[in-house]
């Protein structure tokens, strides 16, 4: 339930309220706005709870949320969240840029990567070190010397850094080398990783899971919510529909779905749903269109040698030229690059 607290309400009154939650058994998740604040509180509700809470001095008044996620629903926070990440905004008017290859492979294809894309304009890197691979033959990433090389890419080129954790036990070794953590679309509903993401306090991007539903990703969300991390990023990234020519379907759908029924931020991943570079820029503007609020590009200096997700991966000059035509139809959406 939401407990709406009344414009004039005063700190002690909050801490009253907050008290009486908790000593109800509730979990309280204070919301100070710009006029009021909310409490979210998250436990079982019952009439004589929501109408004794009523009564309490400074609260305007007590309403049930009706989605099974409630920290992510808009019922409880109206205005769309944003996220602050190393001085950057994602959810603002200014699209997020997440670029750079599936793998860091080595210093220089970073670096090299890493230059480019800051140039043609993606406001984050991406690289991925510890890589959910569909073989256990394939290339599994460099791991922690992967990260010493996409902090290094930061330091040198100034984007903050966006990498994948799969193992709960290295969040914290992750978490102190880049800005943002990625939940992959495989552990979306591995629920320990994302409790652990959540008590890590560093901003996540969660991708859609291969075959969830937008509750089911709602939820997942939810999982870190619930540890009090309130910079979770929403990332639709294609789903397994019975389509062959491409590695996935990007549901273009899910984009304006979820701005009706969270405040979470999202972004769409138009590689990882194509699985081809040609289609990469299509789906890109498409997304905008939708309202998606940034974008997640595979970007690599030598696509046919990379060591994963090759084709679907955009040569640094046609991530250039990407950004570059993105610009009018970025602004007739009201957004900026
Ligand atoms: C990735 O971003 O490199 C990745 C593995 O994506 P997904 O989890 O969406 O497949
Ligand atoms: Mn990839």
């Amino acid at each position: 339930m939401i407990v709406v607290m009344q414009r004039t309400a005063t700190k002690e009154q909050i801490n009253t309220v907050l008290s009486k939650l908790e000593e109800l058994g509730f979990r309280p998740h204070p919301i100070h706005g710009v006029v009021k604040t909310v409490i979210g509180a998250i436990g079982e509700r019952t009439q004589h709870t929501m109408e004794s809470l009523e009564l309490l001095a400074g609260v305007e008044r007590v309403v049930p949320i009706m989605q099974p996620y409630k920290l992510a629903s808009k019922e409880l926070v109206e205005a769309p969240t944003t996220v602050e990440v190393a001085g950057r905004t994602i959810g603002g008017k200014k699209l997020a840029i997440i670029a750079g290859p599936c793998a860091v492979e080595s210093c220089s294809q970073l670096l090299e990567t890493a230059h480019a894309v800051a140039e043609a304009g993606a406001t984050f890197l991406r690289g991925g070190a510890y890589k959910p691979r569909t073989s256990p033959y394939s290339f599994q990433g460099m791991e922690e010397e992967g990260l010493k090389i996409l902090a290094r890419a930061r330091e040198e080129v100034g984007l903050p850094v966006v990498t994948e954790v799969i193992n709960p036990a290295d969040v914290p070794l992750v978490a102190k080398y880049v800005d943002i953590l990625q939940i992959g679309a495989r552990n979306m509903q591995n629920f320990t990783l994302l409790r652990e993401v959540g008590r890590s306090g560093k901003p996540v991007i969660l991708k859609r899971g291969l075959a969830a539903t937008v509750e089911e990703w709602l939820m997942a969300a939810e999982y870190i919510l619930s540890e009090g991390n309130y910079n979770v990023i929403l990332c639709e990234r294609g789903i397994r529909t019975y389509e062959t020519q491409t590695r996935n379907t990007l549901d273009v759908s899910a984009i304006p779905l979820i701005k009706q029924q969270s405040h979470l931020p999202i972004l769409s991943d138009p590689s990882h749903a194509s699985g081809r570079w040609r289609l990469v820029e299509p789906l890109a503007r498409a997304s905008v269109a939708a309202g998606a609020d940034g974008l997640m590009l595979e970007v690599h200096p030598n696509p046919s040698e990379a060591l994963s997700d090759g084709p679907q991966s955009l040569r640094p000059e046609k991530f250039a030229s990407l950004v570059e035509n993105l610009k009018e139809l970025a602004s007739a959406c009201g957004r900026e690059v």
